[in-house]
């Protein structure tokens, strides 16, 4: 079929309920997104048959094909088969092929099958049964009005396997193509990105968008056409441009971390780091050896959190004394420290207040970073963060990471 356009509906009264995330709406978006097909609505709907009826019903009425997922246990609140003979005006019947293999189904584990369970049989005339081979709910596949009705179960591993192997090679979609990327950026605000990119955010195809994340700020660049190269040709000179105006932020794309990034870097260079910590207490150490491979180019970090740990590490108690813990003189001796320390080339160092008062009158959120490495010390003074205090500690970490990327790239520093 032509690429339809797809409307995701997720039964469970505990997905509304706030006990269950619905994952599996995410994970199907994404698929359909990666096979062109545009989903224009995802809806949330409780174990209730009227409502359920009703939002297929509706479902149908704006799109071509309706996903649900959820609600075909056997039990009374598992009303999905129900909703949809309601909503395309069928009455459900046990099917006897699908009975057979049900009972055989317990009968292979010497039980049993309730008798609840046969109404994990029932087909209406125009549902085809989806196979499950790791549960015992079939899923359905209606064909109604030129429209389509795919019904799975919701245990997240048995809706991909029935996805992917029995309902999408019946839906045929025809060849399309959607190419897109994530460019991951640090040391700018969404707002600004937007007001950089405003010429392409507003258009749909290829499309810009912006997201604002732990690590930074997104910008997904995406395209799509009939086939994956030609999408990926009309992205082509949107991408470059981005990748311009941003090109001072940007430290990589899709999957990648920064620490990897680094430690990339590093690796090419046969070069190591070491790290000397206080406010971020481990997270610089935590973030970097979240890499596979870090072993190679990560020789170690120390938590200093008070002035006699600093002093411990080396850094002379008359630089404490005289310019106090958050200064960048601390940071600066702290990073010379752990390089000399752990006989690494690069030292890096945070220093800061986390909140949530005040620390010898330095307000909440200030902090100092530094960077030091063969050709000498870098130090950065970001601007005040807002936040609790995880949040400040990790914007210190993307801070500092990110002004060692500029460093090992020989970029320039703020
Ligand atoms: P159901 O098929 O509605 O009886 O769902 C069975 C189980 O599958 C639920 O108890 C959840 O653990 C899981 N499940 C159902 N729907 C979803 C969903 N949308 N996302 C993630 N897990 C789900
Ligand atoms: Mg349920």
């Amino acid at each position: 079929m032509k690429q339809p356009i797809a409307e995701i509906v997720s039964v469970g009264t505990e997905l509304l309920l706030g006990e269950l995330v619905d994952t599996n709406s995410a994970w199907l978006a994404g698929d359909l997104r990666d096979r062109g097909v545009f989903v224009y609505f995802k809806t949330v709907v409780g174990d209730n048959r009227q409502r359920l009826r009703d939002t297929v019903a509706r479902a149908l009425d704006r799109s071509d094909l309706v996903i649900v997922g959820g609600g075909l246990g056997p039990t009374d609140d598992d009303l999905t088969r129900e909703a949809i003979a309601d909503a395309v005006g069928e009455t459900p019947q046990v099917d006897p092929t699908l009975l057979a293999r049900l009972e055989a189904l317990f009968a292979a584990r010497q039980r049993e099958m309730p008798a609840i369970n046969r109404k994990q049989a029932w087909l209406i005339p125009s549902a085809e049964p989806l196979d499950n081979p790791v549960g015992t709910a079939f899923g359905w596949l209606v064909r109604t009005r030129g429209k389509l009705v795919v019904a799975m179960p919701g245990p997240p591993h048995e809706m991909k396997r029935m996805w992917l192997d029995q309902a999408l090679p019946r839906l045929a979609l025809g060849p399309a193509g959607f190419w897109h990327t994530t460019i991951h950026t640090l040391g700018i605000g969404e707002g600004s990105v937007g007001e950089l990119l405003a010429a392409f955010t507003g258009q749909a195809n290829p499309s810009v968008a912006t997201y604002a994340r732990r690590h930074g700020v997104d910008v997904r660049v995406a395209a799509s056409a009939p086939t994956p190269e030609a999408a990926a040709g009309l992205a082509r000179p949107v991408l470059a441009e981005v990748e311009r105006v941003l090109a001072p932020y940007i430290w990589g794309r899709d999957a990648e971390t920064i620490a990897q990034v680094i430690g990339r870097l590093l690796t090419d260079r046969g070069q190591t780091v070491a790290c000397a910590e206080s406010l971020t207490g481990g997270l610089v150490a935590d973030t970097l050896t979240d890499t596979p491979g870090a072993s190679g180019w990560f020789r170690g970090g120390m938590v200093t959190y008070t002035p006699e740990a600093k002093r411990l590490l080396g850094v002379r108690a008359a630089t404490i004394d005289k310019n106090g813990v958050v200064s960048e003189p601390v940071a600066r001796a702290m990073a010379a420290a752990a390089r000399r320390k752990f006989g690494a080339d690069w030292g890096l160092a945070t220093t800061g207040v986390a909140g949530p008062a005040a620390l010898e009158g330095q307000p909440v959120g200030r902090t100092f970073l530094a960077v030091t490495g063969p050709a000498g010390t870098t130090v950065a003074a970001p601007p005040t963060w807002l936040g609790e205090r995880r949040q400040i500690k990790e914007r210190t970490v993307n801070g500092l990471l990110m002004l060692f990327f500029r460093l090992l790239r020989g970029e320039p520093t703020p």
